[in-house]
């Protein structure tokens, strides 16, 4: 129970411990703050939107053992679309790096953060991608964060699409370029942005790769000839494209043969690559020394840990030895996007393995995702706020490392509980 430090708010506010006055209207301020929380909190659960989280006993898997009992649960809702979170070379890798180069650095990159990891890991994901340089950050949402502010000032523009991830959304917010949105992988409007922005110096289109509540994947081939017509940059997200998307896994670029169009790539190391943490900017080397000088997240923020970066060190190598991992993902995509559509769901996007099981009513997925955990499979629904409003779907995420016995419980399951709910006649 949370008893709110009130002695210490007291003292703050008051400027001494001799004030009792100051110290009971402390007090009156933490009552007032816990009633507006409590408040807040009841809305939160009114509203259906609760989110609550489910504790996992086990390493992160295909298979997973929940705290409290639950062992042998199929799991479908983690971005480890590789299934390299829990590769044996993946950990022997992190256990090295921690055991050579310590637990962390206790400093951020430019005092004395970076070590020789480090910068082996940046030359190996711009090797990756086939860029100039690359600069790490912790997450991909501080690379978002840090990217725009530093990038573009009040005489450019940035032009984004409207489903946008938050973490793009927030960095934008962060900016002072002028700003567009344009209606969700709308060429028409975004040409007509485009055409509006001509006015700024410089126009920057910002869109995620694979866009992860419907999984589908931005029409960068139109868009790359828009930026051409119209004189601007590409940045895309690829955190739910890298490792995966593409022949070689290097994402939506690669896949849609753009690579050479797209100026800037954000992606993480916390979903295909490993799963541990960690994210980064790839592109022109200007750009990236650029950032080192003056992006807020990585200059104010600690360096990467070792074992991390050991780990996605480890993940780039597999990749880049060999296709086999990355390919490996479609064909169990299309195994049960075909399986699920055949029995008669429907499903949002097209050959990513972020496969949204669309049911319309919030409440319908949230009891068919708990009836689907009754049957060993997890799956989370999703609803109101997070996509719009009537349309609650259930996000199912396919890896590599599923079988396919695996695939056919998941659509065996579904079909029994959408019946019993109604979702199929
Ligand atoms: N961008 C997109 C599209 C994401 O889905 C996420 C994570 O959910 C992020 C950015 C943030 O990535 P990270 O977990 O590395 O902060």
């Amino acid at each position: 129970m949370w008893r709110g430090g009130t002695a210490a708010w007291g003292l703050l506010r008051s400027g001494g411990a001799g004030s009792p006055r100051a110290a009971s209207g402390a007090a009156a301020a933490v009552v007032q703050l816990r009633q507006r929380l409590e408040k807040e909190l009841e809305d939160i659960r009114g509203a259906g939107t609760w989110k609550n989280e489910r504790v996992i006993a086990s390493r992160q898997g295909p298979h997973l053992r929940l705290a409290g009992g639950g062992a042998g649960i199929l799991n479908f809702c983690a971005n480890n679309y590789l299934g390299l979170s829990s590769h044996p070379e993946v950990i022997r890798a992190a256990v090295e790096a921690l055991e050579k180069f310590g637990a962390g650095l206790s400093s951020v990159r430019f005092i004395c953060g970076t070590q020789s990891i480090h910068k082996d890991l940046e030359e190996k994901i711009a090797r990756f991608h086939q860029r100039e340089d690359a600069i790490l950050y912790a997450s991909c949402f501080d690379a978002n964060a840090g990217i725009f502010e530093a990038l573009l000032t009040p005489e450019d523009a940035v032009l984004s699409d409207e489903l946008n991830h938050a973490s793009i959304i927030d960095g934008i917010r962060l900016c002072k370029a002028n700003k567009y949105r344009y209606k969700h992988m709308d060429m028409q409007d975004l040409e007509a942005k485009l055409q509006e922005a001509q006015k700024h110096r410089l126009r920057l289109v910002a869109t995620d790769g694979a866009f992860s509540m419907d999984g589908d994947i931005a029409p960068l081939r139109e868009i790359c000839q828009l930026a051409q017509r119209y004189d601007a940059l590409v940045f895309i997200d690829e955190c739910h494209a890298t490792g995966f998307l593409g022949p070689n896994g290097r994402g939506t670029d690669e896949l849609l043969g753009v690579m050479d169009k797209v100026t800037i790539i954000n992606s993480t190391l916390g979903k295909a690559l490993g799963g541990a943490a960690g994210g980064y900017t790839t592109g022109p080397k200007p750009l990236i020394d650029l950032l080192r000088q003056r992006s807020r997240p990585y200059l104010f923020s600690n360096s990467l840990p070792p074992a991390v970066v050991g780990c996605a060190s480890k993940a780039l190598d597999l990749l880049m030895e060999s296709n086999a991992i990355a390919q490996s993902m479609a064909a169990k995509t299309q195994r049960f996007r075909s399986k699920m559509t055949a029995a008669g769901f429907t499903l949002s996007g097209k050959d990513h393995p972020i496969c949204p099981v669309m049911l319309g009513d919030a409440r319908l997925a949230a009891v068919m995702a708990e009836d689907m955990l009754n049957r060993g499979i997890y799956v989370i629904g999703f609803s109101y706020p997070v996509v719009p409003k009537g349309k609650a779907r259930i996000r199912v995420q396919i890896s590599a490392v599923h079988s396919d016995e695996d695939i056919d419980r998941c659509v065996e399951a579904f079909t029994e509980v959408g019946r019993k709910h109604g979702a199929l006649p």
